[in-house]
């Protein structure tokens, strides 16, 4: 291996255990900074049963015995822990409410005919929007999220990581992830519902470490200087330094190091969906669980397509599959697509990918299997969300051990993969109406940033639809058009 970037993330959610999340990714095929990247593995006992639900299988677990070695990583003892007492009486709190809602939800399933606004997704971003857009103007519009599983079983929300980092290329992704934090330091004054506890993500101050060889030096260096001028404080280290702060690292063959001082670190998303959303449904959005199966297309005879034949048609219904097998029209004056890795289907049906002129670009987004991409000839197939634990055994292991030692000694007893919401084109976020489509906006692509970007973003598409313009963080470059020109816009610090 010549070149790599050793990224961890060491969690300690309430549910479940310590969690080190490892990113390795050999030779990454937009970064010059190469980024180590895998799934995310538990290292400790319990397990995050949120997470899994019915994604899980019997194989996506590891068992004990498919490793030999102990676990020697222990605890920080000034990390806090909330007792089991206390934890029990939350989960039962939060549970007892969300049966509640579900309960009023099935009660009050009428699912409207017409409506303002429809959201495809209620994950993060569907749920994010939601709420901008409600906490905004709450009296003036009505407002749909549709969420085809409401448990949430294998969306990439409830499976992410959570990780929080303004260690970033491009200035909208640091001033995005300044604003998350910031928002997230706020959460309370934010999410907070009337009679409701308040919501508590769990966060955990931690920096990212970024390592970087000769060849990823000049943009690790071109990478800070930006990030602190946006205002994000980050520690730039040379080797010597490195070992100073991290002597559990291995230094050969590292030229730089980026450390994150301030604002990073994680958080439990699902509590962080369960805020928003809680949020959004106190201000008067109506969540309806439901799948959107297609659209209808409107022939305007008044519109023409400049230099085309081809007639315009409009998009102002869509068709929602309920649980119960039922098909619903809806009729909407504003679509907005958060679907996350299923964003490139719900654009196919509106004809993104197969209509003419510049219909014809696909939205370049799909669902990319966490551990797929990052490892070349011994690619994983992601098909599923089974994990393949000998790949562990095999493949990354010893490649940690090698850079950090101390890994020699891990056992891994749990694991789990998730789909990015991958954006084939550039990595990067799409935000934005399609120029085709002045009624429908999209929020995806954001390929394993997404989360940490859910508040600003919500609140940029929030601006956009409510003002016409981003009215704080410019966001114009993320648009769909760079897809239609096949202009990639890249993150150079994906992970
Ligand atoms: C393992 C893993 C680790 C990650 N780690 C991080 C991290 O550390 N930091 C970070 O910032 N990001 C991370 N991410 C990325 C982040 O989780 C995603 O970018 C983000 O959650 C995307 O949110 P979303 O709402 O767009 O998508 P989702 O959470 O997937 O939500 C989309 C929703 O749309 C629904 N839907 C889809 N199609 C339809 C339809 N036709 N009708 C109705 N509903 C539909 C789905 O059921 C789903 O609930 C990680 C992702 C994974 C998988």
């Amino acid at each position: 291996m010549n070149r790599f970037i050793l990224g961890l993330q060491f969690h300690n959610f309430r549910h479940s255990s310590k969690i080190v999340n490892i990113f390795y990714n050999p030779l990454s095929v937009s970064s010059p900074i190469s980024v180590w990247k895998i799934l995310s593995i538990k290292l400790a006992t319990n397990s995050n049963t949120r997470a899994f639900k019915d994604c899980d299988s019997e194989s996506h677990k590891i068992s004990a015995e498919n490793t030999t070695t102990t676990t020697t990583w222990t605890p920080n003892a000034t990390e806090e822990r909330e007792s089991a007492f206390k934890r029990t009486f939350r989960v039962l709190k939060e549970d007892l409410w969300n049966i509640r809602n579900s309960q009023i939800n099935s009660r009050e399933q009428r699912i409207p005919s017409e409506v303002d606004i429809a959201i495809i997704g209620g994950g993060i971003m569907g749920s994010s929007i939601a709420y901008w857009l409600k906490q905004r103007a709450p009296e003036s519009f009505n407002l749909i999220v549709l969420e085809r599983d409401p448990t949430y079983t294998c969306a990439s929300t409830t499976l992410s990581v959570g990780g929080i980092r303004q260690q970033f290329s491009l200035p909208e992704n640091i001033q995005l992830s300044l604003f998350s934090a910031s928002f997230l330091r706020n959460i309370k004054r934010h999410l907070s519902v009337l009679d409701q506890d308040p919501p508590d993500i769990a966060f955990q101050p931690h920096g990212y470490l970024f390592l970087a060889t000769e060849d990823g030096a000049a943009q690790m260096e071109a990478n800070h200087k930006l990030q602190v001028e946006l205002g994000a404080k980050i520690d730039l280290l040379s080797p010597s330094k490195l070992k100073e702060k991290f002597p559990w690292i291995r230094t050969d063959g590292i030229a730089l190091a980026s450390h994150g001082l301030e604002n990073e670190g994680w958080f439990d998303p699902w509590s962080l969906l369960s805020a928003f959303k809680r949020k959004a449904i106190s201000l008067g959005a109506q969540y309806v669980d439901g799948e959107v199966i297609n659209f209808e297309f409107d022939k305007e005879h008044e519109k023409i397509i400049e230099e085309s034949d081809d007639p315009y048609y409009s998009v102002n219904h869509l068709l929602v599959k309920t649980k119960t097998g039922d098909i619903k029209k809806i009729k909407f004056a504003v679509l907005i697509v958060a679907a996350g890795p299923s964003t490139g289907q719900v654009a196919k049906m509106l004809r993104i990918g197969t209509g003419p002129g510049i219909l014809k670009p696909p939205l370049p987004v799909e669902p990319s299997f966490l551990y797929f991409f990052p490892f070349q000839s011994e690619e994983p197939d992601g098909t599923d969300l089974d994990v393949d634990y000998t790949f562990f055994n095999k493949s990354v292991w010893p490649v940690l051990a090698e850079r950090v030692p101390a890994f020699e000694k891990i056992k891994m007893l749990s694991a789990w993969a998730g789909f990015y919401d991958y954006n084939t084109l550039d990595q990067n976020a799409i935000v934005g109406h399609h120029p085709y489509y002045n009624n429908i906006f999209f929020a995806t692509g954001f390929s394993g940033h997404g989360i940490q970007m859910a508040p600003g973003v919500g609140r940029a598409v929030m601006e956009l639809i409510l003002d016409g313009s981003y009215e704080s963080i410019d966001l114009t470059r993320f648009g769909v058009k760079r897809v239609i020109m096949n202009e990639p816009l890249l993150e150079r610090n994906i992970v």
